[in-house]
């Protein structure tokens, strides 16, 4: 068998070349940089792709550092992407907006500091459905990303150029925000892990604000190890960001030694309802049937509010989306429409700064909050969040994870869905529950459909990522589907 080229690597393995001397971090970066460069124009996963000079400048200084004796961390003189809504000093973040284009953060986000800190050397900006909204990423002010595994179709949102990036070896790994899924359902139709943490287990200063009770940032990666990795970089508590949790970061990577023997699992019924293909049922099921031959007691359950996931986050969602979007006025950041005063330069701006699925989301969230409204909307929304909570809270009295498809479909085709919000929405019906409950919750391929991939959804207790990194972990050593790529002949390389 001929080596694989190192953009075919994980993370580990990479670290382990870079370790050993058989390859330097230069290399390592140039090879990468190359690949997104040649394979890029195919995909647009990247909004913008760092020189190479400087991609290789920062891989160099890992080389002395090493050569000069210091011991080097997991993430050091590695290639990462990052989601086009993560704050990033003095280096343009637009959130695939027109409102930011030429926006410059004065400083970075922390899980950015962190990977910076580890060594990580950031190779580009990813695009994404504007502002994180969207599941398709054809929401992008700047055009849409396309699955590698089909061109035609698109790759999930909202972080959908992290995901596609991953899967065609453009970095081996990149980092996501997920509100109702934006992590989970991209890495499931593109193929890959990714895993959205604990509300709380990862700071969300300088990740753009969608809604803030939602949003998570967490890790893509090409397996279930590598997500661990990253995770453990980026995890822990922040004094910039009040809502992250006040707890020591585990070793995740002790998860992935212990096998499923008495682990109990759960099979909420209301996940596999209304709106999930056959196939996809099926490479569930199939899965499902493995983690029991692994050791697993796996049995049906029930999450009787899930149902109304959809409803509930389509309100709350855009609720908060419409405060926090309120900072985009023309003054504060990127380019000023011109106005007599500063309603009408504020007006202007928004109107033609903002996309059209934006401005809807601003529109509904506005009404939802609205004087008279608010107790019939999102009063009620939050209560029946409570209700989804508790079931949550039930079921992991019994079992220790929850198993689910983390996409009701595959990845479909361009166009289909972009000009249908309710058909869009409904991509995200297996992904919201864990949001609204605040639970962490992982995606991990678990087979083909016609060629398309299929996701594994596992979700955990608050702060179990342990839990559900060591069901995947398990689960990926024992499936077929471990080491699958898009089919070369589809990117033309
Ligand atoms: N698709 C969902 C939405 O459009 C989730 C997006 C996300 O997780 N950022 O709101």
């Amino acid at each position: 068998m001929s080596q694989p080229a190192l953009w075919e690597l994980p993370l580990h393995a990479l670290h382990r070349l870079l370790a050993s001397g058989a390859a330097s971090a230069e290399e390592i970066c140039a090879a990468f940089w190359d690949r997104a460069t040649e394979q890029d124009p195919h995909l647009h996963a990247f909004l913008d792709l760092r020189s190479r000079e400087a991609v290789l400048a920062e891989a160099a200084a890992v080389d002395r550092a090493r050569a000069a004796g210091t011991a080097l961390g997991p993430l050091a003189g590695l290639p990462v992407a990052l989601k086009d809504n993560l704050s990033t000093a003095g280096w343009e973040t637009t959130c695939a907006s027109r409102i930011l284009r030429g926006y410059r953060p004065p400083y970075d986000a922390t899980v950015v500091a962190r990977l910076r800190e580890a060594g990580a050397v950031f190779l580009g900006k990813t695009n994404l459905d504007e502002f994180a909204m969207g599941s398709s990423t054809e929401h992008s002010a700047f055009g849409p990303t396309r699955n590698p595994w089909d061109l035609g179709r698109v790759p999930g949102g909202s972080s959908g150029g992290s995901a596609a990036a991953v899967a065609a070896g453009l970095c081996p790994a990149a980092l996501g925000s997920d509100t109702g899924g934006s992590i989970r359902q991209p890495a499931a139709l593109c193929g890959v892990v990714g895993l959205k943490p604990t509300y709380g287990r990862v700071s969300r200063y300088g990740l753009f604000a969608f809604a803030s009770s939602l949003d998570q940032i967490g890790p893509f990666a090409r397996d279930v190890a590598d997500a661990a990795t990253l995770l453990e970089a980026i995890a822990g508590p922040d004094p910039l960001d009040a809502t992250s949790a006040r707890l020591a970061v585990p070793d995740y990577s002790e998860a992935l030694q212990a096998d499923l023997s008495g682990l109990r699992i759960g099979a909420p019924r209301e996940l596999f309802g209304e709106g999930v293909e056959e196939d996809v049922r099926a490479s569930v099921a199939a899965a499902i049937d493995l983690l029991g031959e692994l050791g697993a007691n796996v049995s049906e359950c029930s999450l009787p509010h899930a149902g109304y996931s959809l409803d509930v986050y389509y309100v709350i969602a855009p609720a908060e989306a419409s405060s926090n979007l309120a900072r985009y006025d023309g003054v504060r950041y990127g380019p000023r429409a011109a106005g007599a005063d500063y309603v009408s330069q504020f007006a202007a701006t928004r109107a033609e700064g903002f996309g059209p699925e934006v401005r809807r989301r601003i529109m509904l969230g506005t009404y939802a909050l609205s004087a008279g409204y608010y107790d019939a909307y999102y009063d009620r929304a939050q209560r029946v969040r409570t209700l989804i909570r508790r079931d949550f809270a039930e079921a992991f009295e019994r079992f220790d994870a929850l198993v689910a498809p983390t996409s009701p479909t595959v990845a479909f085709p361009l166009g289909s869905r972009v000009e249908d919000p309710l058909a869009m929405y409904a991509s995200d019906i297996c992904s919201i529950p864990a949001n609204l409950a605040g639970l962490p919750a992982l995606s991990v391929p678990c087979g083909l459909s016609n060629g398309l991939p299929v996701g594994l959804q596992v979700i955990g207790p608050a702060f179990g990522e342990m839990t559900i990194l060591r069901v995947g972990a398990a689960f990926e050593q024992a499936s077929d589907f471990r080491g699958k790529r898009p089919p070369m002949a589809v990117l033309g390389g």
